[in-house]
């Protein structure tokens, strides 16, 4: 029997294992379907096995990774030792931009979107849904259809293992997002259209997780409470959705992290307390409406302070997310953020550096900002000065640790923590400038 191979990194993705599914399903008479997270030996003896080798890749950084570039260029040289010819696609998120891979990574081609129908037509040698170079040049036959959510992941043995967030899988509901921020994939990669799985799919694909050895579900995509969007937020379905998972799962094992603050009301709220672990987080991303305006968030300071009111009313935990270095973001929007974590009082907060992903507008943006006005290079000058930080570097330390301090119940910042954030702090910087510089080395076809 034939074989082949999908790597996603570090976690299965349900991406991956979507797509692992259609192959099974499709070729389960002529292909064996694998799919593996880590890149040991295993998994390299793996690929020299295989016929074909998907690398399902969810981050830019991937793209820059060297251990999987000397990994694809090691299984290439033995292929050619052994006449074996096997070939090696990357697909995944990262397939929005091709030009880039193929000017990174030596493989065969990108599969382009929505893996369910470019990946087998590209296995049967089709070329729809393909980007590859030709004499030099990238070609890139984009597939329009859009697939419907019907297919059943193949779900891999070890999946109870899996920690992302504390959940084993984050299932997928439905996909796009109405919303159009500004540095956000989602829209440009799924649609602003709203497709939802059938909920009877679900339910047997959680009970399916379930009998696998997954104990721990959250539900992704977009934003929950989006699920089965028609013309209107459809909240009995999103309730149902909430029932149905929790009865399998267990109240304590379902988490709903992602919601948009004008997309929950006390229903959904409810909904949440009842069913899952009882917490929302929401993409705040900024106190200061010019920047949220900047990023075309739909929201503001006054809509954000109203959703986790709301959400402390319904005895609901809140989270919040943050971007600091933000093109344009000045002192004082930054002073604004601070000053609506005092506000909002949250019970946890995330901060994360503003990411340039590839054909988003807020790469776009970052392109057009010179780097020395760009936040993630510029050299911070101010109270953190002695730790050699950006200034985006110093505002995601200090929003970290303010963030800590104005919880409800303030947690005391240790040393050990302190160097917790600032190592997470350095680590993002250190990713963004290299994101930075990638998209600066293939500017003219990103623009
Ligand atoms: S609401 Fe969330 S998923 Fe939708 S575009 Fe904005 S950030 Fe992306």
């Amino acid at each position: 029997m034939r074989r082949i191979t999908i790597y996603s990194p570090n976690c299965y993705t349900y991406g991956a294992m979507t797509v692992g599914g259609v192959l099974k399903e499709k070729f389960k008479d002529r292909y064996d379907i694998k799919l593996v997270r880590h890149l040991d030996n295993n998994t390299l003896n793996l690929f020299l096995k295989s016929d074909i080798v998907i690398l399902s890749l969810y981050s830019t950084l991937h793209i820059l990774d060297n251990k999987l570039k000397e990994v694809i260029e090691f299984v290439r040289k033995q292929s050619k030792k052994r006449d074996k010819n096997i070939k090696i696609y990357v697909g995944g998120p990262v397939s929005a931009y091709p030009e880039v891979i193929l000017g990174e990574m030596k493989v065969d081609g990108v599969i382009l979107g929505e893996g369910e129908i470019s990946t087998p037509n590209v296995i049967e040698g089709d070329r729809e849904g393909l980007a590859y170079l030709e004499n030099g040049e990238v070609v890139i036959n984009e597939l329009k259809e859009k697939p419907e959510l019907i297919s059943k992941p193949l779900i891999p043995k070890d999946i109870g293992n899996q920690n992302i967030r504390g959940a084993n899988v984050y299932i997928e509901t439905h996909r796009g997002c109405l919303g159009n921020c500004t540095f956000c994939q989602v829209p440009r990669f799924f649609g602003r259209r709203i497709r939802s799985k059938p909920l009877e799919l679900v339910l047997e694909e959680v009970k399916e997780f379930k009998r696998k050895g997954a104990k721990r579900i959250a539900v992704s995509g977009g934003t929950g409470s989006l699920y089965n969007f028609k013309k209107d937020v459809n909240k009995s379905a999103f309730i149902e959705l909430l029932e149905g998972i929790g009865n399998i799962v267990g109240s304590k094992n379902l988490s709903v992290p992602d919601m948009r603050v004008d997309y929950v009301d006390e229903d959904i709220l409810d909904a949440i307390k009842r069913y899952t672990i009882g917490w929302v987080f929401y993409g705040i991303e900024s106190g200061s409406d010019r920047i949220l305006k900047s990023m075309r968030k739909g929201t503001n300071r006054e809509k954000n302070l109203y959703a986790i009111q709301l959400a402390k009313e319904n005895d609901v935990k809140v989270g919040g997310s943050f971007i600091v270095g933000y093109p344009g973001e000045r002192e004082i929007d930054y002073l604004l953020t601070k000053d609506f974590i005092v506000e909002a009082e949250l019970d946890d907060v995330f901060v994360s550096i503003a990411e340039p992903i590839p054909k988003t507008e807020l790469c776009n943006l970052v392109l057009k900002t010179p780097l020395e006005e760009n936040l993630t290079f510029k050299p911070h000058m101010g109270g953190y000065r002695r730790f050699n930080l950006t200034e985006s570097e110093a505002r995601c330390l200090d929003l970290m640790l303010h963030g800590e301090q104005w919880k409800p119940k303030p947690s005391v910042i240790t040393k050990k923590k302190f160097l917790l954030y600032l190592n997470e702090t350095k680590r993002q910087g250190e990713d963004i400038r290299n994101i930075t510089r990638l998209i600066f080395r293939y500017r003219n076809c990103l623009m």
